[in-house]
């Protein structure tokens, strides 16, 4: 039973998209070559060696995912399997030892049990943000991997990420790459990110909400933006996902997901194929995926001054991408009836 009369006393509909210290995390370490048990701890800091390898050679990986509250009072997560092994590849690719999926699951589950106070309320908007962070504590300087590793998760609560409703925003095409061909964009790492911090703050500063990337080796088929993969919708009412011939697509949960929804459960003609830039002017939805908004539309792109406009427009959510999303949301939610295996009750 969870006790709802703890919950903090937070304004939940506003608190926004910002760490904010909750009570307690996960901590396990690797050493002579294996994981300990791990520790619920409610120290948030950690004390690392100068010549740590994250700091160095940034072997370090990360998952994200929530925890939130169901129209009949649960605390779920979403298809937690999927971080576990997303998370697996990610170590996998950067010589780091890999955190059992089993164990990676056990350690969500105590860390949101740990922190139900910090859930937000059902229809609030807001959810619990899920961390779960792996990097080289142990010593190198010659190039090579360490031999020591932290495993963390911790949680913070988040806002809804759309107030006021999902606004659809304009995206850049950019001129930098986010991922080299057969490199690391498949896997979820910080060094990803890194590089695509200089893109993204120049777009904001040219008034653009976030960039498309295209792929790094001819400069000619979509990939996705920093963070979100994409999705298409044809005059025909039809999905289309880039897939990219060199691997360098971060393979959402959400996209996955919403590939499933669309084929599954509304019935859509579904192709997952490459995209070229020159073919978007013809389709009429555009949207971004990933956890945290779920879908947010896109209404237009700027590449290089010329503007591809959706017929979705500038106000709200195109209708295909609508009915994704509320299905989507409404699974996730429990309104709707989740396919085998996706919604992991927290007991
Ligand atoms: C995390 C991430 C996404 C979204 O993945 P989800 O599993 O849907 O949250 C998309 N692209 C990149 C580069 C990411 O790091």
């Amino acid at each position: 039973m969870q006790c709802k009369m703890s919950k903090k006393n937070l304004d939940w509909a506003n608190i926004g998209f910002s760490y904010m210290v909750a009570d307690k995390r996960f901590v396990s370490n690797y050493k002579d070559g294996k994981w300990d048990d791990g520790v619920i701890t409610e120290d948030n800091m950690i004390v690392l060696s100068e010549d740590a390898g994250v700091l160095h050679y940034a072997q370090e990986c990360f998952e994200g995912l929530k925890a939130y509250e169901t129209e009949d009072g649960k605390i779920v997560i979403f298809r937690p399997d999927l971080n576990a092994k997303r998370m697996v590849d990610s170590a996998t690719r950067l010589e780091m030892p890999a955190f059992p999926e089993d164990k990676f699951i056990e350690a969500v589950e105590k860390v949101v049990q740990a922190n139900l106070d910090w859930v937000p309320p059902y229809g609030s908007g807001a959810t619990l943000y899920i961390r779960p962070v792996m990097f080289a504590t142990g010593n190198v300087i010659g190039v090579k991997p360490a031999d020591e590793y932290q495993f963390r998760i911790f949680v913070t609560p988040v806002g809804p990420y759309f107030k006021g409703g999902a606004k659809p925003i304009v995206v850049k095409i950019s001129d930098f790459d986010r991922a080299a061909p057969h490199g690391t964009g498949n896997i979820k790492a910080g060094l990803n990110y890194a590089m695509s911090l200089h893109p993204i703050v120049k777009a904001h500063e040219e008034g653009f909400a976030e960039n498309v990337y295209l792929d790094a080796e001819s400069r000619t088929y979509i990939e996705e933006t920093g963070g979100a993969n994409i999705i298409f919708v044809t005059k025909e009412g039809g999905l289309v996902v880039p897939k990219s011939h060199t691997d360098s697509i971060l393979p959402s949960i959400t996209r996955r997901s919403i590939v499933y929804v669309a084929k599954e459960i509304l019935g859509l003609n579904v192709e997952e194929r490459p995209v070229k830039l020159s073919e978007v002017e013809n389709f009429v939805e555009m949207g971004l995926c990933g956890t945290a908004a779920v879908i947010s539309p896109v209404g237009k792109i700027n590449d290089h001054g010329k503007e591809i406009c959706f017929a979705s427009g500038m106000e709200e959510m195109g209708p295909v991408t609508k009915k994704l999303y509320d299905t989507l949301t409404g699974i996730q939610m429990g309104r709707i009836e989740a396919p085998e295996g996706w919604i992991h009750t927290i007991e």
